[in-house]
């Protein structure tokens, strides 16, 4: 299967009935953009650029990061890039960036929310984002959102600078990683152009688990069904307005999961790179039917033991 796997790589990623699914990489660094591509990559669906501002001692001005993700667009060749604005806070540190002490870091100042307390550095990131896409696609997603009223803040400084600067291929879209904003998908789909389902983040605020917890992570899973029913709730608000949904927490690169996020009806994957092949090769191994059965097996159960006990059984 991984000789296959590899040897079929550049294909579309397609159910074997011909459902197109596009399956893109996870990226934290924008020299890894090439590699991406050679692994078949269809585009990259999220570049967590706070990487890249940890990388610095001080905060990358705009020259920099412009050229940061000029490489990454370059890199590849007029397929879409996916990049989630500074998403730091909580479990992400930025050191020169301090927080004031906060029992709670998960449930404090991250993400958007922090970002939005900085907004002339997320106006600096988002004007060489602009830049740097010239017309080539660009998707721009912010994380940790709650609900319309954070995210309207955040595109309304996107609007007035891509109306100044006039980059010819933007989307804007959020995470859905905060059960609220699941719940509340209807009213975001009415207003952003995609959703991304950061299943990491989801699971652990669903499930009120630490997803890097030493003993309990493993129960921080994402086949459970309490998440799955956020993530159908947030596929079919999507859809409903006509707007795609990726998946871009891990668990799109699990096995067992892919049929059931593709039953679901979730339009892309976005994995890390060395994980490219091998979910091409699984969508290539279902139908649209045998996904929808997975769906609606997974859907029917109690517990993410009884999930994966009765995926297996499939
Ligand atoms: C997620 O939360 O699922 C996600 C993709 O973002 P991160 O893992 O960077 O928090
Ligand atoms: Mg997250």
């Amino acid at each position: 299967l991984r000789r296959e796997a590899h040897g079929a790589r550049f294909e579309e990623g397609r159910t074997a009935d011909g459902k197109r699914i596009e399956v893109a990489a996870n990226l934290g660094n924008t020299a890894h953009a090439a590699d991406a591509v050679e692994q078949g990559a269809e585009g990259v669906g999220l570049l967590r650029t706070e990487f890249i501002f940890m990388a610095h001692p001080e905060a990358p001005d705009l020259e920099t990061q412009i050229g940061e993700y000029r490489r990454a667009f370059d890199a590849l060749d007029g397929r879409p890039l996916v990049a989630r604005t500074l998403d730091v806070g909580g479990d992400k540190p930025l050191p020169y960036w301090p927080v004031p002490a906060e029992d709670n870091p998960f449930l404090g100042l991250r993400g958007l929310r922090l970002a939005l307390t900085r907004p002339e550095v997320l106006e600096t990131q988002l004007r060489a984002l602009l830049t740097a896409a010239g017309e080539r696609p660009l998707r721009i997603m912010f994380p940790m959102v709650k609900d319309v009223d954070e995210y309207r803040q955040a595109r309304a400084i996107v609007d007035r600078l891509q109306a100044e600067i006039g980059a010819g291929d933007v989307q804007v879209g959020v995470m859905i990683e905060i059960p609220s904003a699941a719940l509340l998908a209807p009213s975001l789909a009415a207003e952003v152009d995609f959703f991304s389902i950061g299943t990491n983040d989801l699971t652990q605020y669903t499930l009120a688990i630490d997803r890097g917890h030493a003993t309990l992570s493993a129960q921080a899973d994402g086949l459970h069904p309490a998440v799955l029913r956020l993530i159908q709730m947030t596929v079919d608000a999507a859809h409903a307005e006509g707007k795609w949904v990726g998946v871009c927490g891990e668990l799109g690169s699990d096995a067992a999961a892919v049929p059931v996020l593709v039953g679901l009806g979730v339009d892309e994957l976005s994995v890390s790179v060395r994980q490219v092949p091998m979910v091409k090769a699984r969508l290539r191994g279902i139908t649209q039917e045998s996904a929808q059965h997975h769906a609606r097996t997974a859907l029917a159960q109690a517990t993410s033991q009884a999930v994966r006990d009765a995926l297996e059984a499939l």
